[in-house]
């Protein structure tokens, strides 16, 4: 039996990504068009907490499908982790009568929805949003695309210089625990070598890689570092790998916060759509504790508990072999 849902609050939550601006558009409408009231909750779960809970109608989205970042703000948020902070966002919500929320972020916002829907039993369903693409029940999460897609231009124009110096370099890119931006934008980008947090690379095993090149008349080389690398940084195995092989002037640049941002592609604006449209229609027939995501080309629902029980980024291991053996 459908229940009987009037009101609907969305918040996002955790880091921000492209795309989130797209999705939180398609709830906003997805719930009007369904004779919803809609409410938009301002900086995640803080904003649960502080009562920071907004009216949102079809225009309050308008001209914000093309934006980066999210107009909801978001926020790392450790008082919901709280017995205490948990009961005051839940009466923020039950004095307006809010029978359902629909969450945008990673793990750690699904785990705080899972956490609040089994306490109060409020409906929750979660959108996958992190540009790190480790969520399990996704094939994409949201931002993923638009973030590797930064990353291989700016890593394109490093190629330039580099090439122009005959020079080493370092360049870190975001992944604290996942690798599959910087094994995918090594494979893209045409690197030399790639280190990622879920497999140890030995300095002496990047030393050989790189003087094997340089033997056969390399100009320039390009390693990328996830910044999850066990062996640290750009900068840490710049300086390891400069004791052991002069051969080039060496450089390091990190990324940083630049991946997170910029107007979302078209895949990501796509993305969002699907995936807001998808969860406000499930929690309208009754479904919570899940999350949409995008499998194949179908968006089909996970439940909540199995996607955070999955580790989901499994290490491609032919883009591996791939950025040794395409780049001799
Ligand atoms: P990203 O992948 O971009 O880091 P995330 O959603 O995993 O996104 P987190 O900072 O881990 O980001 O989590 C976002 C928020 O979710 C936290 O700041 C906190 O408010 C809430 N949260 C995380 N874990 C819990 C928990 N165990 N109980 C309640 N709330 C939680």
């Amino acid at each position: 039996m459908k229940p009987n849902i009037k009101n609907i609050a969305v918040l996002t939550s955790g880091g921000d990504a492209p795309g989130m601006n797209a999705c939180i558009r398609a709830v906003v409408r997805t719930g009007i068009y369904n004779g919803i009231n809609m409410f938009g909750v301002l900086q995640g779960y803080q904003g649960l907490i502080n009562n920071n809970i907004i009216p949102m109608d079809a225009r309050s989205v308008s001209n914000i499908i093309h934006l980066g970042g999210t107009i909801l703000k978001t926020a790392r948020c450790l008082e919901f982790k709280t017995d205490e902070g948990m009961e005051i966002a839940y009466q923020n919500l039950k004095a307006r009568d809010i029978d359902g929320l629909i969450v945008i972020g990673g793990d750690g916002t699904f785990t705080g929805a899972r956490n609040f829907s089994n306490k109060y039993n409020i409906r929750v369903m979660g959108i996958p949003g992190t540009i790190d693409n480790d969520l399990y029940g996704s094939d994409f999460t949201l931002g993923y695309d638009t973030a590797i897609n930064t990353v291989i231009e700016a890593i394109d124009k490093i190629r330039d210089t580099a090439d122009s110096h005959d020079r080493l370099f370092f360049i870190e890119v975001m992944g604290r625990d996942s690798g599959c931006i910087a094994l995918r934008s090594a494979v893209a980008s045409g690197a030399e070598a790639v280190l990622l947090p879920e497999r140890h690379t030995s300095i002496d095993e990047l030393v050989s890689q790189l003087a094997s090149g340089a033997s056969t008349k390399k100009s320039s080389s390009i390693v990328i570092v996830s910044e999850g690398h066990k062996a640290g940084g750009a900068y840490d195995i710049a300086k390891q790998v400069k004791e052991q092989f002069n051969h080039y002037d060496t450089k390091v640049t990190i990324l940083g916060h630049l991946q997170r941002g910029g107007s979302p592609s078209s895949f990501d604006r796509i993305l969002g759509s699907r995936l807001g449209f998808a969860a406000v229609n499930e929690m309208l027939q009754g479904t919570s504790k899940a999350m949409v995501g995008l499998r194949g080309n179908e968006i089909k629902t996970t439940g909540i508990d199995e996607a955070l029980s999955r580790h989901s980024f499994k290490l491609e291991n032919d883009l591996l072999e791939m950025t040794k053996v395409l780049s001799i």
